[in-house]
């Protein structure tokens, strides 16, 4: 049975003409998919002899929840089960100023960072908007809390699915669905550079962040092989212009490993390439991910690390470390999770 989600808006409301009803229906049901509806049944304000005709007619899909984490911190990590048997992790963590869940964009990732578990058996598929919005109800449902915050920072590259992903915002902010203002949607590039430059069009208030990793192209390319087809000035001048567009702070995560990138000569690298643009420097000390081989730095040596860039006028902070304990820290989200 076809999966009424997966039909474009088009096709949906073809199908609701042809069931014998209104065109104006499909932005109720649509209203009724931003406000995260389980089934036909739920949606009260259609008539009930339409409801029923819908779900002969087609199916109403959601993820389910296939296996469950709880981390020590309060974090939690839902392995879910998409329609068509795919899987992608969701995160759940609690910060002070509010709850927050880290969504998944793609099921893999096409991108293959050397220290990152989602760029592991590469990239299966990627997420339509509205299994990205099911991702968020599912963490809010089984949470029971309200979530406030959205980061599009698990498994994929944003700006490899950009259509599905600036449906997805749009979902998200509507003031019939979830509400989340595009000043708590954080979304996460690897360094796509067309994509930061739509995205600073269509959705200037969104907060972007940018996975730097390296302040030299030479060792950026050699942990990161996206900055072949984008070099580092490139991405910079991308960077340095979507921050004057929209007059936003930009995010760029810096994680350390040892031994590459977390010497004092490369915070000073570091802080020359960033100089007078409106940013912030989130540092993130390697999480282990088996197959890589590489470690991370200590928590000190990131501090001292923080210290010299805020030195040298760059704003750094070093990231909390949620839910290492279950592998649900920043990372380490897999297409599957493997039972340890
Ligand atoms: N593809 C997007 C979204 C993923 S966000 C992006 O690259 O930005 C996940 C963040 O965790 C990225 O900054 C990524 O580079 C970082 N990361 C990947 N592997 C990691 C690891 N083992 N330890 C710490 N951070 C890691």
């Amino acid at each position: 049975m076809q999966n009424y989600k997966s039909l474009t808006r088009q096709q949906r409301t073809e199908l609701i003409v042809s069931l014998g009803e209104k065109p104006y229906r499909e932005k109720q049901i649509h209203l009724w998919i931003c406000r995260g509806a389980e089934s036909f049944a739920d949606m009260t304000d259609l008539p009930g002899p339409f409801r029923e005709k819908l779900s002969r007619a087609c199916a109403f899909e959601r993820a389910k929840v296939a296996r469950r984490q709880l981390s020590e911190d309060g974090t939690r990590k839902f392995l879910l089960e998409l329609s068509d048997g795919a899987m992608v992790e969701a995160v759940f963590m609690k910060y002070e100023y509010g709850n927050s869940v880290c969504l998944s964009t793609q099921a893999g990732c096409a991108m293959g960072c050397r220290f990152c578990a989602s760029a592991i058996g590469g990239k299966q598929r990627d997420l339509a908007a509205w299994e990205i919005l099911d991702e968020y109800f599912v963490c809010r449902r089984e949470c029971g809390e309200d979530i406030g915050h959205i980061v599009l920072m698990g498994t994929g590259e944003p700006f490899d699915n950009y259509d599905q992903v600036s449906a997805f915002i749009d979902m998200a902010a509507d003031p019939d669905g979830p509400k989340i203002g595009s000043r708590s949607i954080t979304v996460s590039t690897c360094g796509l550079v067309p994509g930061i430059r739509r995205f600073g069009q269509d959705h200037p208030q969104v907060n972007l962040a940018v996975s730097l990793h390296a302040a030299t192209q030479e060792e950026r390319l050699a942990i990161m092989p996206v900055a072949k087809a984008y070099p580092l000035p490139e991405l910079i001048g991308a960077c340095r212009q979507h921050a004057e567009l929209t007059g936003r702070r930009i995010t760029f995560e810096y994680t350390l490993i040892e031994g590459v990138n977390d010497t004092r000569d490369h915070a000073e690298k570091l802080a020359a390439l960033l100089k007078g643009m409106l940013c912030h420097v989130n540092l993130i000390p390697l999480n282990p991910v088996a197959e890589t081989g590489m470690r991370g730095a200590g928590r000190k040596a990131a501090q001292a690390f923080a210290a010299s860039l805020r030195s040298m006028g760059i704003p750094a902070t070093v990231r909390r470390q949620l839910g290492s304990d279950i592998d649900a820290a920043c990372g380490q989200l897999r297409r599957r999770c493997e039972s340890k």
